[in-house]
């Protein structure tokens, strides 16, 4: 398998073509999913992210009639789908690990399932609050925060395992962390948010994979300020095509963001979503085609399991 990082060595300035998909809900048909994203191959992505998703309480009412809160992983699969993709597309797959809901020794163990599986690209992130709870807060005997998952993988990169007196065959993780060209919600200040990315990067972390962005200039701001403060690794533009009007407020309030006042009136000129889907292909072109001429290394589509706006954008700019 190969590293996120050779590929863009490998392709010289041409910028590459990648996805991100979320597990199904548990029970559902995991050929749907594969078969809904299909389609993208054509564009010939090296690699595909599958993002991990902690548990949630959720309220059950007991046989005794009294409510108990119970832990549901709603998305479970993250490896076997890793496992899949590589089977039926000949990709490389990237699976995303989390922090959140993980005690180091699980999470030790889920970085030597993808180990065993020939995985060499792991994503590492801090991971979303639970959900109840509003405030991210880590299990008893896990990480608090991103840096410290990369500092645990990066140490199995020199073959050191938690129990120090278990040795391991060292492992070759590339590791991608998260950026956030429009700030991290919980950080108090841009300064802190770059101190703190530029610190998962001296730790291990090889590549940056950004929060979506609908206006290329925070992508732009993001990069010189991340150069400035003497990170180098690729930094990898996350994108995600508008498809529906409710999308203006639910994306600017799950991810923090600002959308161009330029795409907000498209958006409001717009009969139906049919109409805003086509408003979000098109504002998706000149974003990408924007990028493209930046010299993005690659260009990473959170598909969300769809796949028809994102080939019309990708038939466009590939
Ligand atoms: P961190 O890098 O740990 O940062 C979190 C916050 O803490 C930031 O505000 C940072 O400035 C601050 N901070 C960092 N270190 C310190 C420190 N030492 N002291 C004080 N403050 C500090 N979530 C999922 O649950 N599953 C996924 O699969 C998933 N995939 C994602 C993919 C991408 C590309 C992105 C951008 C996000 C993804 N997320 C996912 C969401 C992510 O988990 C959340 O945004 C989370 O809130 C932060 O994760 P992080 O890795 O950036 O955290």
């Amino acid at each position: 398998m190969t590293k996120v990082t050779e590929f863009i060595r490998r392709a010289e300035g041409k910028t590459l073509f990648s996805i991100e998909i979320i597990p199904p809900l548990k029970g559902q048909n995991i050929n749907e999913l594969l078969n809904s994203i299909e389609p993208l191959m054509e564009f010939k992505p090296p690699f595909v992210d599958v993002t991990y998703h902690r548990e949630e309480l959720i309220d059950r009412v007991a046989s005794d009639g009294t409510i108990e809160r119970i832990p549901i992983r709603k998305r479970p699969g993250t490896v076997g789908i890793c496992a899949r993709l590589m089977e039926r597309f000949h990709v490389d797959a990237v699976p995303h690990v989390i922090c959140g809901g993980f005690t180091k020794d699980e999470t030790e163990d889920v970085l030597i399932d993808l180990y065993y599986l020939g995985i060499d690209n792991v994503l590492v992130l801090r991971g979303d609050p639970e959900k109840s709870a509003g405030i991210f807060k880590p299990k008893a005997g896990g990480h608090t925060y991103a840096s410290e998952l990369v500092t645990q993988v990066d140490n199995m990169n020199k073959g050191i395992l938690l129990n120090a007196e278990t040795e391991m065959h060292a492992t070759d993780f590339c590791i991608g962390v998260a950026g956030y060209p429009e700030k991290h919600f919980d950080a108090t200040s841009f300064d802190t948010d770059y101190a703190h990315l530029k610190r998962k990067i001296e730790l291990g972390a090889n590549y940056i994979v950004t929060q979506m962005f609908f206006d290329n200039q925070k992508y732009f701001q993001f990069v010189e300020r991340c150069r400035a403060e003497g990170i180098t690794v690729p930094v990898i533009p996350g994108l995600k095509p508008l498809s529906t009007r409710k999308q203006l407020s639910v994306l600017a309030d799950i991810f923090h963001l600002e959308f161009p006042k330029e795409l907000v009136d498209e958006v409001n000129k717009c009969a139906s979503d049919k109409d805003v889907r086509q408003v979000g292909v098109e504002w998706g072109i000149q974003q990408c085609k924007e990028l493209m001429a930046y010299g993005v290394p690659v260009l990473h589509f959170y598909t969300m399991g769809k796949s028809d706006n994102v080939s019309q954008i990708a038939r466009q700019v590939f």
